[in-house]
This record gives C-alpha cells, sequence and structure tokens, in this order.
C-alpha cells in the first residue's frame, strides 16, 4: 500500500493537520508526493502516472482529514476500490452545511454525461464515484486501465471526473470514521 499525497508547493493553513497526518503514516507506509503548481493543471496526472500499477493506493488529498482507524479500515477491507463520503465545507459548494461528497455522473435529457458534486445518501453502500479525495484504489484496476490512463491528460480540476470515467468502477463506502474537509 502507498499513501498518495497530492499538494501545492506552499502549505496552507488549513492543510497543515492533513501534513502532520501524513507525517504520522510515514513510519508505516510509502508516502509518494505529489507537488501540483497552480500553473501546472497537468502535475497531479503527470504525478499519478508514476505510480499507476506499482500497487494499491489510498489517495489523501492536501485539504483532507482522515482518521488512523479510517485507513485501516480501507486496508483491511476485501473491496477492491474504497473511499469516504467525505464532509465537504459549505465555501467549497456554496451549501448551507457539509455534504458528505459524491461526484455523481448523470445522463442528461440530451444524452450528455456530465458529473456535478452531490450528496451521498447515508448508507448507500456502493458509489459510481467518490471523486479522488480520499480513496484506497487497488493496483488490479490500475493494471487493467493502464494503457489509457497514460495515454490520457486529465487537467486539474477536472481529474477527478476523467479518472471516474476511466475506472468505471464501483467505490466501497465507509462510514465507521467521519472523514474531514478543512476548507479555507
Ligand atoms: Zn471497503
Amino acid at each position: 500500500m502507498i499513501i498518495i499525497y497530492p499538494h501545492i508547493p506552499q502549505i496552507k493553513s488549513n492543510m497543515v493537520q492533513t501534513r502532520d497526518f501524513i507525517d504520522s503514516l510515514s513510519n508505516e507506509f510509502e508516502i509518494f508526493e505529489i507537488v501540483t503548481p497552480e500553473n501546472d493543471k497537468l502535475a497531479y496526472h503527470d504525478g499519478l502516472k508514476k505510480i499507476w500499477g506499482k500497487d494499491d493506493i489510498i489517495i489523501i488529498e492536501q485539504d483532507v482529514l482522515p482518521t488512523k482507524k479510517f485507513i485501516k479500515n480501507l486496508i483491511e477491507c476485501n473491496h477492491k476500490n474504497c473511499g469516504a463520503p467525505v464532509l465537504l465545507c459549505e465555501s467549497h459548494t456554496g451549501l448551507p452545511r457539509k455534504i458528505r461528497m459524491i461526484l455523481d455522473i448523470v445522463m442528461t435529457d440530451d444524452g450528455l454525461n456530465v458529473a456535478r458534486w452531490a450528496e451521498l445518501p447515508w448508507g448507500t453502500e456502493y458509489a459510481n464515484s467518490l471523486g479522488l479525495a480520499c480513496v484506497k484504489i487497488s493496483k488490479q484496476i490500475q493494471l487493467d486501465t493502464m494503457h489509457r490512463f497514460l495515454n490520457s491528460e486529465f487537467y486539474y480540476p477536472r481529474i477527478d471526473e476523467g479518472i471516474v470515467r476511466l475506472l468505471n468502477t464501483k467505490f466501497h463506502v465507509h462510514y465507521e470514521e467521519t472523514v474531514e474537509h478543512n476548507c479555507v
């Protein structure tokens, strides 16, 4: 298991807790950092390309704060691809309260596939996508998608959507521990 830690070069105050959490995992796990300068919209995907297919991974994005128990649960779970309904901040969604996030791929009347942030109904066992914020992605599905993954270019901030479409799999949802999102 490799922990993937994508973050901007200069950690902001709302990202300090996550950085400290990553530091606390570094005795037990290999940490693969992906530095994402704001002017390099491909940095996130380029970083993932370097590690794709090498091992099972857990992504912990720069402002997302899971617990150690949650990480342990993901690792011990028999499902290949799992994740958290991260509690997305009000300032991120414009909604009056935090929502448990899901990236919903929906078919519109004119037949287009569009992605949108939506609320995951409590108790949903499998979700089409939880975004990339805090997910486990198995080595097997990385290998299965390797060719297309390496030959795609997913630009931030549409990378979640791009990878979700590429993986085209259900994610097992874990509710046992709350995964927080530290907004600015
Ligand atoms: Zn699971």
